[in-house]
This record gives C-alpha cells, sequence and structure tokens, in this order.
C-alpha cells in the first residue's frame, strides 16, 4: 500500500501521490496520462484529476501499478475501477490491467473469441480480475510471450485450467510445466487464427502471437515509442542478441500483416491503414540500420 510519508516530492497536490517505491515501470502513465507522467526517473501526479472521468482513469491506474506505488484520498469509487479492467483497445482485444512486479509491470491482455479466449502474458492474480475474465468467458489458452513476462502464470491456469503455449528455449524454472511449447524458428499456427512467430533477440525464445493478421502481441520485442515517432525495440535491454533482434525484425515484418502492435513494455500502435503501418515498419528498420 502506497504510504503518503514517502509521497514524492515532485507530486502536485495531495489527493493522488505516488511514493518512492514506483520502479518507472511507466503503467500509469499511459493509462492516466491526464494525472500521472515522469520526473526524475520516477512517475508523479502532475495534475490532480479534475473531472470525475479522469478520476477513474487514476483509479485504474492505481489499481493497475505493480508495486501499489500510487495512493489516494479513501471515499472514491473503487469498484467501478475494478470493474473496468480488463479495458478494451479494440473490440475483443482488452489490456487487463493489474501489472505485476515479477514481470517489471509489463502489460498482460486477454483476447475474446468463438473458438476460445487467450490470455497473453500474466497479469498480477487477483480475485476482483479473475471475476471479470470469468464474466467475458474465461481463458481456454494462455500464451506466454518469454520468460520474463510470466509472473503468476501458474495461478491463473491452475483457475481457469487453460495450457499454456511457450518456446521452448525460454522454458526453465517456474515453466517447466508448460504444457504445450513451441519449437524452431518458424511460425507455428495454433488454430485458424492464431500464429505463433519466433522472434529470437530479446531472449531466446521470445515469441510473438499474431491474431487474424490484425493484431500482434509482441512481448518485449517491438513496441511503440512516442518521442520517436516510430516501433523500436529495446537496444538496452536485450537479453540475447541484437543482430538476432534485428533479423527477426526484417523476417517478420516481410512475411507477415498486422496492423495493431500490443507490447508488454513500451507503449501500444493502432495503425489506421496497412500503409500506416508500413510507414512505421521502414521507420523502425531504417532505425534499425543506424543502431
Ligand atoms: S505504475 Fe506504479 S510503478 Fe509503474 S510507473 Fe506508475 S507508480 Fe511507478
Amino acid at each position: 500500500m502506497a504510504q503518503r510519508a514517502r509521497a514524492l516530492p515532485t507530486n502536485v497536490g495531495d489527493d493522488f501521490f505516488v511514493d518512492d517505491s514506483c520502479i518507472d515501470c511507466a503503467a500509469c502513465r499511459w493509462i492516466a496520462p491526464r494525472t500521472f507522467d515522469e520526473a526524475r526517473g520516477q512517475s508523479r501526479v502532475h495534475h490532480q484529476p479534475a473531472s470525475a472521468p479522469d478520476e477513474h482513469r487514476a483509479l485504474m491506474a492505481q489499481l493497475a501499478c505493480p508495486t501499489a506505488s500510487i495512493g489516494s484520498r479513501p471515499g472514491k469509487d473503487v469498484a467501478a475501477a475494478q470493474a473496468a479492467w480488463p479495458d478494451e483497445i479494440v473490440p475483443g482485444v482488452y489490456h487487463c490491467g493489474y501489472h505485476s512486479e515479477a514481470s517489471f509491470g509489463a502489460a498482460s491482455y486477454l483476447l475474446v473469441r468463438e473458438a476460445g479466449n487467450v490470455l497473453v502474458d500474466s497479469p498480477r492474480y487477483n480475485r476482483p480480475l479473475a471475476r471479470r475474465l470469468e464474466a467475458l468467458g474465461g481463458v481456454s489458452l494462455m500464451f506466454l510471450t518469454h520468460r520474463d513476462d510470466v509472473a503468476d502464470h501458474q495461478k491463473w491456469t491452475e483457475h481457469f485450467g487453460c495450457p499454456r503455449v511457450m518456446h521452448e528455449a525460454d522454458i526453465a524454472g517456474s515453466t517447466r510445466g508448460v504444457e504445450r511449447p513451441v519449437s524452431g524458428r518458424d511460425p507455428v499456427a495454433l488454430d485458424d487464427e492464431l500464429t505463433v512467430i519466433p522472434v529470437p533477440g530479446h531472449t531466446r525464445g521470445s515469441a510473438c502471437l499474431l491474431f487474424q493478421d490484425q493484431t500482434l502481441f509482441t512481448g518485449d520485442h517491438l513496441a511503440y515509442a512516442p518521442r520517436r515517432g516510430h516501433l523500436y525495440a529495446f537496444r538496452g535491454a536485450c537479453w540475447f542478441s541484437w543482430p538476432e533482434l534485428v533479423a527477426s525484425t526484417h523476417r517478420l515484418f516481410a512475411e507477415h500483416m498486422f496492423l495493431h502492435v500490443l507490447p508488454g513494455h513500451g507503449r501500444r500502435y493502432l495503425a489506421s491503414s496497412r500503409e500506416d503501418m508500413a510507414r512505421q515498419q521502414r521507420a523502425c528498420l531504417d532505425w534499425l540500420a543506424t543502431v
């Protein structure tokens, strides 16, 4: 629980606050940008919520914070914020919220579809979210993009009885029980709508999940950088091989179509058209050639 006595001096106002346990995962800044931004390497409140919708988003960020570093005065409609997770991004695709410190605050997603819902990476396990996922039809399959973002995968798979899919090169420790390992570098079709695309680089076993040539869940392989204005990769957090990551990105762009990039860390990108995504990919490849 956030401690007001440890509130950062950079906070503005005294209702919502961020304390010094913030790990700078950035989640609150894109969940509620009208309330939170970055200052001196951590998040802070730059404006207290001035409207009911702003307060609602700030409360959603408070629930999502992986380290419980956000606090606020009592008496707010926390139940409404709980009911707002998971948050629909595009029809049928939800951001789960409830980020986990075990995955350094990475985002996780729920894909709702007739053929069975898919949980992509692991949110922090908790009853309010479990009830909301049950109301949306439960989870039939869990896809783990790579070893860093697995968090509470065991609890979720026990709760829903869902098999897990992960690339074998990243399976170790708590993921040894993964039911459906994939291997190699070729794409693997899970069914008519879902394709696993191995993208070694960030880790040896990193993989993306493509849904209907539309939505690409990228884990920590690829994200959008607002300051750069294009898709990019984490040069400073590449644990396996940067040349492999660059090669994986070239293959990914050459062989697959998608409109939406939904990452674990970093910002999502929802292209307005195929041409828009093609421009993003060209800018990304141009940038990769310079790094
Ligand atoms: S969500 Fe929490 S840990 Fe992440 S940047 Fe915001 S306050 Fe810090």
